[in-house]
């Protein structure tokens, strides 16, 4: 049964268009990137790009993975583009960002992962832009060799990122291929390398989670001493995708956020439309000056 819930009145997209959206096009264009915001169809996009915040995904369009909720192409990824990490410094140079979100595909294929893709384009944002602050949301290494992780956190981001996406009772449903303790140990181990890089992780709801154990989440984070949160409901890409279970209410997002922020996150947004990207420059930017 296809049948889906219909979409509430706080689920209101509007149509990506302006002047800075075009702009943001534009550099994207030029430079060859791909960009999360377009390739998720994230509804944010006219918002973000009209302010020239923009999620950029190296390493390719296809990914070795098939995350039921996620659009990106599963199958066999190409080679690596060496020159991929200079053309992201240079966009997010012309940009000229604050902060910049890049991501990556999973890439089972590769010995270590992608890792030293990853450090060389932080190396390389960081050489042209030395003020931008970097976040790297990265995929969860677990194929890579022993060592990969460490290649990444050298780099020292500023911001590391992954996604738990949904409560351990999912996976197998939600993401298949990967391990929720893996995830979660993935950001205890970048805290114990590097306790001056933040952490953040974040989770879909609506895809038929309870609330305890969205919960339980937030307490298993908190012991991997995660630091930034985000929870935003789940949008099914097409029909073939993974069902949206229900529609979570502005009221139930306000009361996830409250709880974690008493569980000690210093930092969370939890609203219909987050995204793990989602206004992350600003909220950085106000963490880091308070
Ligand atoms: Fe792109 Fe993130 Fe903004 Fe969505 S929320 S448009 S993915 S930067
Ligand atoms: Fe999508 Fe990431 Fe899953 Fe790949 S690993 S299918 S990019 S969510």
């Amino acid at each position: 049964d296809n049948a889906q819930p219909k979409k509430p009145k706080w689920i209101r997209v509007k149509a990506p268009t302006g002047e800075g959206y075009n702009a943001t096009k534009k550099i994207m264009r030029e430079n060859k990137l791909v960009t999360v915001c377009e390739e998720a169809g994230c509804p944010n996009a006219g918002e973000c790009w009209s302010q020239g915040h923009a999620t950029m995904m190296i390493m390719g369009e296809i990914c070795t993975r098939g995350c039921t909720f996620c659009n990106i192409a599963t199958g066999k990824p190409d080679g690596l583009d060496a020159f991929e990490p200079g053309r992201v410094a240079m966009a997010v140079q012309k940009l000229g960002l604050n902060h910049v979100v890049i991501t990556s595909v999973d890439r089972d294929d590769l010995d270590d992962g992608g890792a030293e893709h990853f450090a060389q384009t932080i190396r390389a944002v960081r050489h042209r832009s030395p003020k931008t602050t970097i976040e790297i949301l990265t995929p969860d290494f677990l194929k890579a060799k022993p060592g990969a992780l460490e290649i990444v956190v050298e780099a020292k981001p500023d911001v590391f990122n992954h996604n738990l996406e949904t409560v351990p009772g999912l996976y197998l449903e939600v993401r298949p291929g990967a391990r929720y303790f893996h995830s979660l140990r993935l950001l205890q181990r970048v805290k114990e390398l590097d306790p001056s890089i933040f952490t953040k992780s974040g989770i879909m709801v609506g895809l038929g989670e309870k609330a305890p154990e969205v919960k339980q989440v937030m307490d298993d984070m908190r012991a991997a001493d995660v630091d930034f949160l985000t929870i935003g409901q789940y949008l099914q890409p097409t029909p073939k995708h993974h069902g949206v279970d229900r529609f979570v209410t502005p009221e139930e997002f306000e009361s996830y956020e409250k709880s974690a922020y008493g569980k000690g996150f210093l930092m969370v947004s939890a609203t219909p439309l987050t995204r793990s990207s989602y206004h992350a420059g600003d909220d950085f930017a106000r963490l880091r000056d308070a």
